[in-house]
Order: structure tokens, then C-alpha cells, then sequence
């Protein structure tokens, strides 16, 4: 068995991790080892991005083109009310690096399009979407499907959130489930329905559990079904889906589907908070 060395400051950081049955020393040096991509840096991927910067993820990617706004604070916990008006990954950066200065942080201060998605999601161990909208998402399920790049994608809105994760060519995808961007989709997505605040974060500490366990290698949870949760009733749900053998991402892996779909909003425009 590899001998893992560790310096002495990374035992004492890591020491709750290195003792837990199931990480370990082996998986806190994939941790360590691990690139993962975040797409969004507001309400889910503010706590996502502290999970992962915490426990020792060596290396993160985080693109968000948006700024930080005064009605983002509630729910956007990294971001500070002196931050209001600047670049999002650049107020994050600031945080993660007082958090954990060991890591490497690349911060991509536009947005996720057709463009630039195999660019940044390439050489990713794993990808965690935090977008709110639609057509990112289907974007990272179908580059992540064509790169072979285990990922998980959360929708939230109002009290309520779902969270699907994917080992692809193996598990159900975003598009098995959904198809396609149907119209009207992208207004449900928007910031217009609101949320309470707590919603996002709920669910983004759960994406980064999941990210973490596929790591180190323990099976994702969210997989082949759609975790749901309410917080207005606490209740929690799993919601089994098969994959659908008709999937036009999963049954042709080798051409990311966006390429060859004819999307009814403009990947190329689209916002991500
Ligand atoms: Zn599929």
C-alpha cells in the first residue's frame, strides 16, 4: 500500500477527515489531488465552494460573470455588503484563500456558454453546477456527459429544491429526465418566483457532499432519481427515473448534444446568479 505523507499542518487541518471511516488518509489525499469545476458563484455555489475549499479540494474552478448585488446577501453567504459591485469570483477568491491557502483557486469572471464549456469544464474530476437557469444546466449535463465527468445539478426555488447526480453513461442525465428547454421554463428559474434563503445553501452543503464522495470513491446518492426537498414542510423525498434509453446526451456521448440542438434561448446570453 502507497505510504501517504502529509505535512503536519495538513494532519491537524484534515484530522476529522483523515479519521473518518471511509476517507481516510487515501481519501483525503484524493481530495487533495481533485479538480473540481463550479459553474456559479451566488446562492448555491457560495456554500459549495466553502465545503469544497475546506475540506482540502486542490485544485477549484469557479465562473460566474455576475456581480454582487444587494439582494444577494440573504443568501449568498461568501459574499459581504462591501462586496456589492464587484465580480463575484473575485469576492469568493478573497474568502477562499483566507479559508485555505493550500489550494489553487482559478477564477473565470464570465459566463458558461457554448464557447467556452469544453475550455473550462475539460480536465475537471468532477462538476458541480450552481447555476439558476435552464439552459446552463443542460449545457453542463451535455459537455459533462461528452467528457465522461461525474456531476450533479441543483434547481431551487421558493422553499423548494431538487438535486440530480450523474455518472455518466451509467445513471439517468439531466436530459433523460427533462429532454429539453421547453418555453416558459427560464421565467420559473429566474430570481422573479424568490426563495427563502435558506433553500440554497440547504442544498448546495448537499452537492458538495455528493462531489466529495464521488472523490474518494463512494457512490453518489442522487443518482438514477431526483432528491426533492421542501423546507417550508420539511419533507424530503427520492424520486426513482430510469435512464431513458431514447436520451439523445446519453445515447450519443461522443457529440455533446447542444452542438446539434436547437435551443430556444441563447446559450450564449444566458445568466447565471
Ligand atoms: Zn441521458
Amino acid at each position: 500500500m502507497e505510504r501517504i505523507q502529509f505535512a503536519e499542518e495538513q494532519i491537524r487541518r484534515y484530522s476529522r477527515h483523515i479519521i473518518l471511516q471511509d476517507i481516510g488518509s487515501t481519501g483525503v489525499k484524493k481530495l487533495i489531488g481533485s479538480t473540481i469545476g463550479i459553474v456559479g458563484a451566488g446562492g448555491l455555489g457560495c456554500p459549495v465552494v466553502q465545503m469544497l475549499a475546506a475540506a482540502g479540494i486542490g485544485h477549484l474552478k469557479i465562473i460566474d460573470g455576475d456581480n454582487v448585488e444587494l439582494s444577494n446577501l440573504p443568501r449568498q453567504p461568501l459574499h459581504f455588503t462591501t462586496d456589492v459591485g464587484r465580480k463575484k469570483v473575485d469576492s469568493i477568491l478573497e474568502k477562499i484563500i483566507a479559508l485555505n491557502s493550500e489550494i489553487q483557486v482559478e477564477i473565470f469572471p464570465e459566463y458558461l456558454t457554448k464557447a467556452n464549456a469544453i475550455k473550462f469544464l475539460q480536465g475537471c474530476d468532477y462538476v458541480v453546477d450552481a447555476s439558476d437557469n435552464f439552459a446552463t444546466k443542460f449545457l453542463i449535463n451535455d459537455v459533462c456527459i461528452h467528457l465522461g465527468i461525474p456531476f450533479n445539478i441543483a434547481g431551487v426555488v421558493q422553499w423548494m429544491g431538487q438535486i440530480l447526480s450523474v455518472d455518466p453513461g451509467k445513471t439517468t442525465c439531466y436530459r433523460c429526465i427533462f429532454h429539453t428547454i421547453s418555453s416558459g421554463d427560464e421565467s420559473m428559474s429566474c430570481s422573479a418566483a424568490g426563495f427563502i434563503n435558506t433553500v440554497p445553501s440547504f442544498a448546495g452543503i448537499l452537492q458538495a457532499n455528493e462531489a466529495i464522495k464521488s472523490i474518494v470513491g463512494l457512490h453518489q446518492k442522487f443518482t438514477n432519481g431526483l432528491f426533492t426537498f421542501d423546507l417550508r414542510e420539511n419533507s424530503f423525498d427520492f424520486i426513482p427515473i430510469k435512464q431513458n434509453p431514447e436520451c439523445a446526451a446519453c445515447s450519443h456521448p461522443e457529440i455533446p448534444f447542444y452542438k446539434t440542438e436547437n435551443y430556444n434561448v441563447d446559450l450564449d446570453q444566458c445568466n447565471i446568479q
